[in-house]
């Protein structure tokens, strides 16, 4: 007898559907991917593009969008015929990726138009070097079937997010820039505004100057006294970098350190500020004035260097100088990455007797711990609080609330830029102790310096 319920046969039924498989990727493949040089295609670049942009909005990051076009690529096709054409794409395609970063994305927009994603792109050194690599390509005649062809491309570059934030937005904009090279002579590339493309001509030539001035020891020192708040006794001296170099010498040195740190140059200028200003400090001793800490400006990239150390060491011991003598201000940015090296540089100094200033406070990342845990010894109150702490309530209450904090963990209070009176009055009222600023001194030179030595100290 049979249970009703039990089960008694199995029907398996087995469709083999790795062909079916097959086709769907196939057919996937094709809608994303170009099949000449298996880029991927206009639809799969757009939505890379919003992806890209996605993620650089996220990380509030900077990047960039090369549109590049093969120049008189129909005689290529006219003179030779398509399967010519054909490979002189598949060239360009190979050849632009070889230079490619793994991160980027190249891809094949339409006919001869490529382009090329790049997330991340920090820095104008990085942008130029991507497009010298990929013009080096184009300088040498291209070996195809026997033949030798001379193929030159145009490119249009935008960026992101100063041109476009939308993926149309920043191929238009790419593609006019593109378009503007092909008007004036192609082979060449162009930035989407003419503006662009002079800051990066302009970039160039102060890249290429500062490397000059550094060789040659082009700079000079300037002083700025910080004086205390209620008796006007100066506590001590910043110093403050110039550059003498004739072609770069009214560009301000804050743009100087900037594109030092991007070239990797900055190590060699804080040797030269370092001991030069050990040479004035030894200076100054023999010739019997008494000088207040000099406060030096670290950039952060210094904080990252494994010879930090030993440079200034090496600076001060030259001529036995104390390291009290001179006091090192960094900025909050310092800390933005947790780097042992920093924290360890940092912890060193200090062991060595430095003292320590945060510089520029309140306009980066202000970690209390940080301030907490390293002892540092004053605080700089950014200028941008204090130009209009007559006028704002709002900064009254940032500059009074920082200050009361400071105080509470054993700092002492600068406040930078300090132009007028009013300023002044309402820092005393608050408890700054120091004032720095065009009120009482703007940086002086060695001689000015010296005169406000002999009436002060
Ligand atoms: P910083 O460290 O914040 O230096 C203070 C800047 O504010 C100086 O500009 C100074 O001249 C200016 N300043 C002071 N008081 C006033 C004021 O009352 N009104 C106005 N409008 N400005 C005032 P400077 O000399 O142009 O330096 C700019 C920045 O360049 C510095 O900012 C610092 O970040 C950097 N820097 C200068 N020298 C060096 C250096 O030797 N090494 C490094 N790494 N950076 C340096
Ligand atoms: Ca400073
Ligand atoms: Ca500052």
């Amino acid at each position: 007898m049979t249970d009703e319920k039990t089960l008694q046969n199995v029907l398996i039924m087995v469709t083999d559907i790795s062909e079916l498989y097959h086709s769907k990727n196939q057919m996937e493949y094709l809608a994303s991917y170009d099949t000449l040089t298996n880029l991927p295609n206009r639809a799969l670049l757009f939505n890379q593009l919003k992806q890209s942009i996605a993620s650089m909005a996220r990380k509030k990051s900077r990047g960039m969008l090369i549109f590049i076009d093969i120049d008189h690529f129909k005689e290529f096709n006219d003179n030779y015929g398509h399967q010519i054409g054909d490979k002189v794409l598949l060239t360009v395609a190979k050849q632009i990726q070889s230079i490619c970063r793994e991160e980027d994305i190249l891809g094949r927009l339409s006919g001869d138009e490529f382009l090329l994603i790049s997330e991340d792109i920090d820095n104008q050194n990085a942008i130029q070097m991507i497009i010298h690599k990929i013009q080096s390509i184009f300088k040498r005649p291209q070996q195809i079937a026997n033949l030798s062809l001379h193929v030159t491309i145009s490119m249009g570059i935008a960026l992101y997010p100063a041109n476009g934030q939308t993926p149309e937005s920043l191929i238009n904009a790419a593609d006019q820039a593109m378009y503007s090279v092909k008007k004036s002579g192609r082979n060449n590339y162009a930035f989407y505004s003419q503006e662009m493309s002079n800051i990066a001509n302009e970039y160039f030539f102060i890249q290429n100057a500062l490397k000059d001035a550094i060789n040659a020891e082009n700079f000079s020192l300037v002083y700025q006294p910080q004086y205390a708040i209620d008796d006007h006794s100066i506590t001590g001296i910043e110093v403050l970098l110039r550059c003498t170099h004739s072609r770069i010498s009214t560009v301000p040195i804050e743009r100087l350190i900037k594109i030092a740190e991007e070239t990797g140059n900055i190590k060699q200028i804080s040797y030269i500020v370092l001991n030069m200003v050990c040479d004035q400090l030894y200076a100054w001793e023999i010739q019997g004035f008494k000088v207040p800490p000099l406060a030096v400006n670290l950039s952060r990239k210094e904080l990252y260097a494994d010879n930090l150390i030993l440079t200034i060491h090496n600076a001060l011991s030259r001529y036995k100088l104390q390291p009290h003598a001179l006091e090192l201000e960094i900025t909050e940015s310092a800390f933005l990455y947790e780097s042992d090296m920093v924290i360890d540089n940092i912890k060193r100094l200090k062991k060595l007797g430095h003292t320590f200033a945060i510089d520029d406070y309140g306009t980066g990342f202000s970690s209390l711990s940080n301030i907490k845990t390293f002892h540092f010894d004053k605080l700089k109150i950014d200028k941008s609080f204090i130009d209009n702490l007559q006028t704002y309530e709002e900064d009254q209450v940032i500059v009074s609330a920082t200050i009361s904090m400071a105080k509470k963990l054993g700092l002492k209070v600068i406040a930078e830029g300090v132009e007028i009176q009013e300023q002044a009055d309402i820092l005393q009222r608050f408890g700054c102790d120091i004032i720095q600023g065009f009120l009482y001194s703007k940086p002086l030179t060695k001689e000015e310096m010296e005169k406000l030595l002999i009436e002060k100290v």
